[in-house]
Order: C-alpha cells, then sequence, then structure tokens
C-alpha cells in the first residue's frame, strides 16, 4: 500500500491529499527557496490525529513537516527529503479565555488577525504583529516578532505553556499557567522557535495584554536612512515608551503607494506608535516630537484618525510584499541580522552599501526600536548570476551583524537558508543544540534538513 493509503486508514480518507494543487501549495514558503513536493498531505483536526500520524511516521521512518500559513521565509516548509506535510490549519479554535490571568488557550491554526477579533470582546488583545497573518503555531515555531516588539517583547514572552506531540507520538505538557516559575529547565522556551524539529504543537496558552486607552501614530520624515537609525536609537536612549518604531525607507514607500494606492512622502521615515493612557501618551509624542527635530526630521506628522492609523500600518505590513511586485518576476530574499542598539546605524549603513555596490536591487525596512532590520533583495531565481549576487550581499550583511555581537536572523528563522551561519554565530554551542535534537528525535523524522538538524 502507498503511503497515502495507509494515512487513509489512519485518518478519515478527507484528512489525507495527494492532489497536485494540494502538493504544490505544500511544496515551499514565501522565500525563493527551490521548491519540493511532499508525498502526502493530511490535516489533522484534533491532538489524537497528530498522535496517530507521529506514531506511524515514527514506526515506518517518514518525515513529517508541520506546515501552517506557509509565510516563513527561509525554506521552512519544504519537504526536502519528501514525507508528509502535516497542515495544521483545520486545528483552528480559540479553546478558553481567561481575561482575569490574561490568558488564552488556542490550538495552532488560529491566525493572528482572528485571535485579535476574539480578544477585543473582552478588552483584550494579543501583541505579536508579523506582517503576515501568520497561525499561532507557526509563530510559536519562528518565535516570530514583528512591529511591536520594542514594548511587548516577542513570541516566546507571550507563551505560557504549550501541549507538544513528540516524534514518537508522546504527548508533553511544558510549562504552566504561573507567571514565573524556577521548577525545572524551560522546555517551553526551548519548543518556542524550534521549526518543527522538535514536535508538534497542539495547543498553545498565551499571554494577552489589556486594550489600551489611547493610541497615536505618527510619521517623521528623515533626509536620509542614516537620520531614521540615529533618531531611533535616540528615543530609545531616552527611553521613551513607543509602541511602534518602523523605519521605511524611500525604495519601500514608493513600492507601497503604487501597491497600495497611498499617497505618503517618497522619502526615508520612521513610522511610530505610542499607547497608553490619553495624557501619558499625548506627552510622549510631544516629547518625541522635539526630539525628531533635534535629530534633523524635516515633518512630523500626526496621524489622526483610526483610519488613518490602520492605513498606516496596512502600509508597513505590505511592504515587503509591496517591493517585490514593484519588480514583477523577482522574489525576495529577505535578510534579518539583529544587533546591539549602538550598532544599527553602523550595521544599516554597511547594508546600504554593500547592496549599492553589487548593484542588487531592494529596499530596507526595520524594527529598529529592537534592532532588527531587513534588506529585502529582489532576486530571480532562476538567473545564477542575480542568485550569486544577492547571496553576497546576504553573507556581507550577516558578517557584519555577526561581527557586531548581533545574530544572523532576528525573528524570520534558521529554515534551511540560515543554517551556514550558525556554526559561526554558536561556535561550541551549537553541538549542544544537535545533542538535544538527536535526544527529542532520534530518527530525525521532524522537518529533517532544517534549522539545526542534519
Ligand atoms: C509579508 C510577510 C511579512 C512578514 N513579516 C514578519 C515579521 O514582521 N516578523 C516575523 O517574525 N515574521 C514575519 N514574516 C515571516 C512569517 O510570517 C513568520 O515566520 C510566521 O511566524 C510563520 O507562520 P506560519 O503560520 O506561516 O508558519 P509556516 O510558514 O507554515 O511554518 C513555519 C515553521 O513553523 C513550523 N510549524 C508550523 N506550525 C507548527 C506547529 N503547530 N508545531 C510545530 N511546528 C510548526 C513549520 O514546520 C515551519 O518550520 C513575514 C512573512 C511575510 C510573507
Amino acid at each position: 500500500m502507498s503511503l497515502s493509503d495507509d494515512l487513509k486508514q489512519i485518518l478519515r480518507p478527507e484528512q489525507v491529499s495527494i492532489n497536485q494543487t494540494v502538493l504544490e501549495h505544500h511544496s515551499r514558503d514565501e522565500g525563493y527557496y527551490t521548491p519540493k513536493q511532499p508525498d502526502a498531505v493530511v490535516f489533522p483536526e484534533n491532538t489524537e490525529d497528530v498522535v496517530k500520524v507521529m506514531k506511524y511516521a515514527y514506526a515506518h521512518r517518514v518525515p513529517v513537516i508541520p506546515f501552517a500559513v506557509g509565510s516563513s521565509l527561509e525554506g521552512h516548509v519544504i519537504p526536502v527529503n519528501g514525507g508528509i506535510s502535516l497542515d495544521l490549519m483545520r486545528m483552528n479554535r480559540i479553546l478558553e479565555v481567561r481575561p482575569d490571568d490574561f490568558l488564552v488557550r488556542v490550538q495552532p491554526g488560529v491566525r493572528k488577525d482572528q485571535l485579535n477579533a476574539e480578544l477585543a470582546r473582552y478588552g483584550l488583545f494579543f501583541s505579536v504583529d508579523p506582517g503576515a497573518d501568520a497561525s499561532i503555531g507557526g509563530m510559536v515555531a519562528t518565535n516570530a516578532s514583528g512591529t511591536t516588539t520594542v514594548r511587548y517583547g516577542v513570541m516566546r514572552d507571550q507563551v505560557r505553556s504549550l501541549q507538544v506531540v513528540l516524534a514518537d507520538g508522546e504527548v508533553v505538557h511544558t510549562g504552566s499557567l504561573a507567571a514565573k516559575s524556577s521548577a525545572g529547565l524551560n522546555l517551553t522556551g526551548l519548543f518556542v522557535g524550534s521549526e518543527g524539529i522538535l514536535g508538534v504543537f497542539t495547543e498553545v496558552w498565551l499571554r494577552v495584554y489589556g486594550l489600551p486607552e489611547a493610541v497615536i501614530a505618527a510619521r517623521a520624515v528623515f533626509p536620509t536612512v542614516d537620520h531614521c537609525v540615529q533618531a531611533s536609537t535616540a528615543v530609545m536612549a531616552a527611553g521613551v515608551s513607543v509602541t511602534r518604531m518602523e523605519l521605511v525607507d524611500d525604495v519601500t514607500i514608493a513600492a507601497v503607494n503604487r501597491y497600495k494606492a497611498t499617497d505618503y512622502p517618497e522619502v526615508p521615515t520612521l513610522f511610530l506608535e505610542f499607547q497608553g493612557n490619553a495624557r501619558s501618551v499625548e506627552n510622549d509624542v510631544a516629547f518625541v516630537q522635539e526630539m525628531m527635530a533635534d535629530e534633523g526630521c524635516q515633518s512630523f506628522a500626526v496621524e489622526q484618525t483610526e483610519e488613518a492609523r490602520r492605513r498606516l500600518w496596512e502600509a508597513r505590513h505590505v511592504a515587503a510584499l509591496a517591493v517585490r511586485a514593484s519588480m514583477p518576476g523577482k522574489e525576495q530574499m529577505v535578510t534579518d541580522v539583529c544587533v546591539p542598539l549602538s550598532k544599527l546605524p553602523d550595521a544599516v549603513r554597511d547594508a546600504r552599501n554593500v547592496m549599492n555596490e553589487l548593484g542588487v536591487p531592494g529596499a530596507l525596512v526595520g524594527h529598529v526600536g529592537d534592532g532588527n532590520f531587513h534588506a529585502i533583495l529582489l532576486v530571480d531565481p532562476s538567473n545564477p548570476e542575480d542568485l550569486k549576487r544577492a547571496g553576497a550581499v546576504n553573507e556581507r550583511i550577516v558578517d557584519r551583524a555577526l561581527q557586531l555581537g548581533g545574530t544572523c536572523t532576528g525573528e524570520h528563522g534558521v529554515g534551511v537558508g540560515k543554517r551556514k551561519y550558525l556554526d559561526r554565530e554558536h561556535g561550541a554551542s551549537l553541538r549542544l543544540m544537535k545533542a538535544i535534537k538527536a535526544a527529542v528525535d532520534p530518527l530525525n523524522i521532524m522537518n529533517p534538513g532544517k534549522h539545526v538538524g542534519d
């Protein structure tokens, strides 16, 4: 019997697919890496289904690749050795909201916007805000972050507890619902960011927050990207509580204007947001406006209405797609380094210089409040010269970040694309990571060929 016939016996036949379009959809993510189709796609509907699939896969040594929205950027979900693509998007229920504890329990296929729509009914929100409407399971697996990290932290700061199905089908729970604990090793922290190589998350307890009384967004325009970055580090040094502080360069703004029919000035800009009670927010905005003027800001526009604010953040969220759409036929190679804040101006300047030097088209955006920025490099994946040049830019940007004490990936994760940098970044502790992977998944069936796995 074939793999899909076996799986149809374990689950219901309609939970297994070898349809060409479905296989195609599960062969790649949003990165530029060469796709490869899985042998079958399976759609579990509950934890028991996942356990059955894992037990089968373990017994037959079949690779299993957890798949959610597929918005990752480093080839995370490509079944490089074939096997089962385990699509968790049918597990999309919000199981429990506990407003008094600021906690929520969800299945992994719940999407970020879906969760926020539900939480709003309780006066709550979930803080992590990547550009794509990703799933909670995917965000846990990549330790995602985004525009609000400067205030609320990354995914690892929000996950209280996980239900995980291990490679052999055993179900374990990590963490507790307490705000802190000194009991045992931090397995929750270990699973967050594990990119499907250690187990499958089937339930997630998340920390959530009360909706703020007042929110104000603003745009601060500067003559150069360098000015933007210097200004953002000055704001951080002053200890002002910004909720979002995003660098958007002139190339990106021009692309967004075309993509979304907006009319923002096509110059380097910081998009900002402040949250809190009305009086404190107004004070913060006035203080930052003054400070920005000292840093060379040419115009500071406050977005007055909720609609204008929504448009602003939508523009930021579609930035990468807008840049890609500006050169039809090209794919995006997105760098993701993160450096200590004081080194950010150096790192961003070097990135622009190397893009110009090697003639690679692209744009710069960044969550500059936390030292993380992206060069969106446009490449034709079928053109080896193009790939080589963009690869060289990527390499130089990562080299520089590592020299400055930073990391090759602040939020997108390792996938297949960043594996080559791990040795340089982690040295001997990479061996420890590999030993943990081997202990948890001795047959190497969980998302092989990714992250620290072989
Ligand atoms: C336009 C755009 C903007 C983006 N902006 C940001 C950003 O600002 N910040 C950011 O951090 N990322 C960003 N990303 C990257 C991407 O959205 C994140 O990495 C996201 O967390 C991936 O979630 P997903 O649901 O798409 O997961 P997928 O891409 O489907 O999977 C990602 C990884 O998670 C694993 N996985 C998925 N579900 C589970 C599960 N239940 N159990 C175990 N492993 C699992 C997969 O095996 C894979 O390794 C952006 C991507 C795009 C396309």
